[in-house]
């Protein structure tokens, strides 16, 4: 029995289609201009939208797909393709670590982790049940701002730990890929300047780089701002708006 995938309509396929090819192009063309040697992934942020969008970009060779909630994302997991790398990319609150190593088996990468328990369960949950390892970024609040997730840039000690944990021996089933922030509004809209807090990543970066000897990832950028990210060095850009339209408010 062949499993039966959600299905837009034509001319969505096609809007969807183009509008990704649009973000992947300028993309290719930015890291050509700012002479990038690492590989950037294209994270598609399909939260709020229906499966069948999903599968509209599937079709067209997309893999690499980002949801922000929990069990919006463990339903779409389940009626999709196995071979989607899902990112994580919402508010981890505690305890849903688990609900995501159980229930989503082609779970990629969570890119919101800001506590060292949460890759813990992550980790130990994963070691339970069928599912690849899962590459987790930190998210470091850069713009101190009071209602952003993430560890805080004065809290060196709690970064360092997670990343002691997740390069030692006990830590079976998460890989660390690297760091991750959002960064305020007014610098994502600040025309034509350096973006501070992407900038402050880069620097927490190099400063991890050198002690732990490893090469971090940056997940930064997105619709409003990757253009600015991948200048400043990005790996991993999260678009949603400019690929899918404007979201629905979620009820
Ligand atoms: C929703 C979301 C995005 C995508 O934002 P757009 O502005 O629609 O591109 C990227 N990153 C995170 C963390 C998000 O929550």
């Amino acid at each position: 029995m062949s499993i039966v995938y959600p299905q837009a309509a034509p001319e969505r396929e096609q809007e969807l289609a183009l509008n990704y090819q649009g973000v992947l192009q300028q993309v290719e063309n930015l890291s050509k201009e700012h002479n990038i040697k690492s590989s950037i992934t294209l994270v598609a942020v399909s939260k709020l939208k229906p499966s069948s969008d999903i599968m509209a970009l599937y079709k067209a060779g997309v893999r690499h797909f980002g949801e922000n909630y929990v069990q919006e994302l463990i339903t779409k997991s389940q009626e999709l393709p196995q071979d989607i790398n899902w990112h994580f990319i919402g508010g981890l609150q505690s305890g849903k670590a688990k609900d995501l190593a159980k229930g989503v088996r082609s779970l990629y990468a969570v890119e919101t982790i800001d506590a060292l328990k949460k890759v813990k369960q992550l980790d130990r949950v994963r070691g339970e049940v069928e599912g690849s390892v899962i590459n987790v970024y930190l998210q470091i609040n850069t713009s101190e701002e009071e209602q952003k997730s993430g560890y805080s840039l004065s809290d060196l000690k709690d970064i360092n730990e997670t990343i002691e944990f997740i390069l030692s021996d006990e830590c079976k089933n998460v890989k660390l890929l690297g760091l991750m922030t959002i960064g305020s509004f007014q610098e994502s809209t600040a025309e034509g300047e350096e973006n501070q807090d992407f900038k402050k990543l880069v620097t927490l970066k190099n400063t991890l780089d050198e002690k732990y000897n490893i090469n971090l990832g940056l997940s930064m950028g997105m619709s409003s701002d990757y253009a600015q990210a991948i200048k400043q060095g990005s790996t991993n850009v999260r678009v949603g708006t400019s690929i899918f339209g404007v979201r629905p408010p979620r009820t």
